[in-house]
């Protein structure tokens, strides 16, 4: 079956990495977590006291730039990828309610965006790719064949989220979640480097009342689509 790219974008936590991973599993495509690379340099960030205590404020971050490696590597057999940072998983660690108080400022920041925008180029440049994030659609990969752009209810996303950082142990309060989500969209819709937008040719999937086998049935016939329509073409 012919190849294509596939971005997917929209607000935190609406479920883009969770549909991102059920097509390209089904697809037999890699999955590239974007999100996973800001919260890694934002961890890195915080490990190196590059922030100020609140948050506002990222010392010199492009300084250390060069001092920064990021890399997955994935396991053929489940397709899970994981995050390293420098050599060190940090799957775990990218995940608590402190990196994501923080990621927000740190994506800001045009040098860091410019790394990671020519890391995922390069990461994704073959085909059979389903990549999520905030600007894949409309800066990574302007010319990808399918667009997606994600969205849900806010309430329903933050209790999504409670529920995963809670199964995961975390003592956070489902007000502390909807609070980084309602902080985070804002930046992230509202910041001068590559703002979160819909592309002009995304088409939207709203997840609120969908089940996780819908939202993949969804996104996978309107791959089937493209992929009829390219192959005609
Ligand atoms: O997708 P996830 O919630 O893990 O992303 C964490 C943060 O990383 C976002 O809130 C946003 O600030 C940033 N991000 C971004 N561009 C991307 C992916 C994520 O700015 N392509």
């Amino acid at each position: 079956m012919h190849k294509i790219t596939i971005a997917i974008d929209g607000y935190s936590s609406c479920g883009k990495s969770t549909l991102a991973k059920d097509i390209a599993h089904r697809l037999d495509y890699i999955y590239i977590d974007t999100g996973a690379m800001y919260r890694a340099v934002t961890l890195y960030c915080l490990k190196n006291n590059l922030i100020n205590e609140d948050g506002k404020e990222v010392y010199k971050v492009q300084e250390f730039l060069d001092d920064i490696t990021i890399t997955f590597q994935c396991d053929p057999e489940t397709k899970k990828c994981e995050v390293y940072l420098n050599g060190e998983m940090v799957e775990n660690e990218i995940r608590s309610l402190v990196v994501a108080n923080n990621v927000s400022a740190v994506s800001a920041i045009k040098e860091v965006r410019e790394k990671l925008v020519s890391l995922q180029r390069e990461l994704g440049k073959s085909k059979g790719v389903v990549m999520d994030g905030r600007d894949i659609g409309t800066v990574v990969f302007p010319d990808a064949e399918l667009k997606l752009f994600v969205t849900a209810d806010t309430e329903v996303r933050a209790k999504r989220r409670y529920n995963e950082l809670r199964g995961k142990g975390d003592k956070v309060t489902l007000e502390e979640i909807k609070l980084n989500l309602e902080k985070r969209d804002h930046i992230d819709t509202h910041r001068k480097e590559s703002p979160l937008v819909q592309a002009d040719d995304a088409i939207i999937i709203d997840t609120t009342t969908l089940t996780r086998q819908i939202q993949a049935d969804i996104a996978y016939d309107l791959v089937i689509e493209k992929v009829e329509e390219k192959a005609n073409q």
